[in-house]
């Protein structure tokens, strides 16, 4: 295939206890922006270097358009890389900055001049090309970092948290400035970051990360509507998804979950409990599946004490206490309670996920 592909890839630095990576096999095609996510840790720059050839993978190869490179440097590999820190060479022009890799890689003067004239008209920098770094502010520096990284013919791109250093405001104008390279290349990208909002937004696909594998793979929609295991429910939300501990309790031939306070008859997960008397399962319930109306779905009502709430904008995060669970419940802004009375609330039982207590997996 054409794109990019790992095959078996770990790494174990020399004076680390633990693989920073273990046995990573993966395909990113020519129209993927692959994002991979996790807490700080857990692999993703290393992962990422190793695509680079910046590190050598203690075993495994990576293939770029179907030719093994595991031995190839990393200026042979035909890859542009964006890292967090973008490190412009202070006392070059914007100019020379973004034609300097050019001109050692002994590309033409026509053609670096076309290359430059292409990618600063894409990111908008062109007024900038003939200042110094240091004039520009941190946005700008980051999209020229990026026009370095663009104006190479590349196989592939790969970001380092790019978009780290910047304030809120900068992050959501960039996204998609980058995804509209992504759009306008037809070559993988493959992104590093510990933010799920960058996931979400930009990714074909999300590789979650978590201590050097990948917990799972899949779209966006799937990471947040079929999470693989408790980890990625956990890191993926926000406001964070609700983890209630039950029983699991097998009664003529019917299985329900004993969850303290209440029972919950959950017909999706029928097959999955009934081989299961006793057990100890988390059931998994997002802020804005408990309902504080009644509307016609199938509904389990939970009452819980209203303990405090945010105003997030258009909307309420009320945080109730469930029996000394803390319950998150997103609720609209017209929504009056109070703190330290009882609060109703309807749980939309189609969208619960059920974990083993055990082994953190998805029922
Ligand atoms: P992330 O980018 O997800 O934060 P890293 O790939 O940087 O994670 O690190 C993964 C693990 O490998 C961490 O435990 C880190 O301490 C370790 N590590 C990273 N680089 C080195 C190195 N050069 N030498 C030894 N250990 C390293
Ligand atoms: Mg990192």
């Amino acid at each position: 295939m054409t794109g990019l592909t790992l095959s078996h890839i770990s790494k174990q630095y020399k004076d680390s206890d633990r693989p920073a990576v273990r046995d990573i096999s993966l395909d990113v095609g020519c129209d993927e922006f692959l994002v991979l996510l996790g807490p700080s840790g857990c692999g993703k720059t290393t992962l990422l270097r190793i695509i680079s050839g910046l590190v050598r993978p203690s075993e495994g190869q990576v293939y770029i358009d179907g030719q093994d490179v595991t031995a190839l440097e990393p200026q042979q590999r035909g890859i542009g890389m964006v890292f967090q820190n973008y490190a412009l060479y202070p006392h070059m022009s914007i100019r020379k900055n973004l034609t300097f890799a050019l001109e050692v890689a002994h590309m033409k003067r026509k053609e670096r001049t076309q290359a430059v004239e292409k990618v600063s008209g894409i990111l908008d920098i062109g007024r900038h090309l003939g200042k110094k770094p240091h004039m520009l502010s941190g946005g700008e520096r980051q999209r020229v970092a990026m026009g370095r990284a663009m104006a190479g013919e590349c196989k592939l791109y790969l970001f380092d948290e790019p978009l780290s250093n910047l304030d809120d405001g900068l992050r959501t104008r960039l996204r998609p400035e980058i995804l509209s390279l992504f759009h306008r290349l037809h070559v993988p990208f493959v992104y590093v970051t510990h933010d799920q909002v960058d996931a979400m937004t930009m990714a074909t696909r999300v590789a979650v990360m978590k201590n050097g594998t990948i917990e799972q793979l899949g779209t966006p929609q799937q990471i947040y509507d079929q999470p693989a295991s408790l980890f990625v429910a956990s890191f993926v939300g926000s406001p964070k998804i609700n983890l209630i501990p039950a029983a699991v309790q097998v009664r003529q031939g019917r299985a329900v979950l004993d969850c303290g306070a209440f029972q919950l008859d959950l017909p999706q997960y029928q097959a999955a409990l009934l081989p299961r008397d006793g057990q100890q399962v988390i059931a998994g319930i997002r802020p804005e599946d408990l309902l504080v109306s009644r509307t016609g779905r199938d509904l389990q009502p939970i009452r819980c004490v209203l303990d405090r709430y945010e105003n997030l904008g258009g909307r309420l995060l009320l945080v109730g206490d469930f029996h000394g669970h803390a319950l998150r419940v997103m609720a609209p802004l017209s929504v009056r309670a109070k703190v330290g009375e009882s609060l109703e609330l309807f749980l939309d039982k189609s969208k619960v996920h059920l974990f083993d207590a055990e082994s953190q997996a998805r029922l």
